[in-house]
């Protein structure tokens, strides 16, 4: 298993939308601040005609589809559920060797709120990992979408990451994400509290419905260690709001694998959101006959068009697809690794 490196997905759509689209935007240079490798038996879902295990390897041939030709790096995450408790084990240790490939990449570990914080300290250390991931799942309450922030992200492991001076991925939930009083209290107590801990707020803030970031960024102004990474979110004005309220310095590109290579996009609509995919059946409706591409295509384009909006100079979007998360990382160009040639 993993021995064969994938080759990368994508479709004659796919292609001519990167030319058309993202060819002339592109950064030579591109951090993913947010993607997941993972061990094929460990997890439920697979991306179309991809099997085994997917590292670095394999990361670096599927990102030929989103940025070939690319300098790049990557913040791994893996992946965990509450029904696998050995998989998690198994997935972190997968996460330290890949990340091991090169100084360009970094990795986090994945969390559950019951952990000890010295065993926590102790394997990402022993694992080379720079920093935790936690996820709504492992929260005790029901529904866990409707979870505190406390409830899968302890306190106790924040204060831990403020001494080893870690990240933190933070994928919030809660019908309205940071427009949530009780998220935006965490968050706030959180950084505060600990600031050499640095906060990153995943998927623009969660805000796949963006009137959320309009109305709660401002009450997140003034914290130095709060980041935001842009996975998955194809909705520009959730990055503009970033951009505007808090500053194109606090946002950091992510692909968000295995999601990008998923087809079709987020959606917001009413005070929510949904997903369409390839299999839900709104591509074909009365004349229309659309052809649906990557995830990842679709998030890149929202991103151009939130820069775009925004009048930001080519150093700034220099910043948001790679100085940001290398400085925040401590990566230098000189170990970026250039994306495989796409086919
Ligand atoms: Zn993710």
């Amino acid at each position: 298993m993993g021995s064969n490196v994938v080759a990368p997905k994508s479709r004659t759509v796919d292609r001519e939308f990167f030319r058309r689209e993202l060819s002339g935007f592109l950064p030579d240079y591109v951090y993913d601040a947010h993607c997941h490798i993972w061990l094929e038996q460990e997890v439920q879902f697979r991306i179309p005609g991809v099997a085994g295990d997917i590292g670095t390897q394999d990361y670096l041939s599927l990102m030929a589809d989103l940025h070939p030709e690319r300098k790049t790096g990557a913040l791994f995450l893996g992946f965990a559920s509450p029904r696998l408790p050995d998989g998690r084990h198994r997935m972190n240790e997968f996460v330290g060797k890949q990340t091991a490939f090169g100084p360009a990449f970094r990795g986090e570990f994945f969390v559950q709120p019951d952990d000890d914080p010295e065993w926590v300290r102790q394997e990402v250390r022993r694992l080379g990992l720079h920093g935790l991931k936690c996820y709504h799942t492992f929260a005790p309450v029901t529904p866990t979408w409707e979870a505190d922030i406390p409830s899968f992200l302890p306190e106790r492991l924040v204060k831990v990451a403020h001494e080893e001076c870690w990240v933190i991925t933070l994928h919030m939930v809660k019908s309205r994400a940071v427009a949530d009083p009780s998220n935006i209290h965490w968050i706030r107590h959180y950084c505060q509290s600990y600031p050499n801990m640095r906060l990153i707020l995943a998927h623009s803030a969660r805000a796949f419905q963006p009137a959320h970031n309009l109305e709660g960024l401002q009450q997140l102004q003034g914290l130095d260690n709060l980041y935001f990474d842009t996975s998955a979110n194809c909705e520009p004005i959730a990055h503009q709001a970033i951009i505007r309220i808090l500053g194109h310095k606090k946002l950091m590109y992510g692909s968000d694998l295995p999601v990008s290579h998923m087809r079709g996009r987020s959606l917001s609509a009413a005070d929510s959101f949904l997903w369409i995919y390839e299999d839900t059946p709104v591509w074909g409706e009365k004349h229309l006959k659309i052809e649906p591409v990557f995830v990842g295509l679709e998030h890149l384009r929202s991103l151009k068009w939130a820069c775009w909006s925004e009048r930001l100079s080519d150093a700034a979007i220099e910043d948001i697809f790679w100085n940001n998360a290398a400085q925040l990382l401590n990566v230098s160009k000189a170990q970026a690794v250039t994306v495989h040639n796409p086919p």
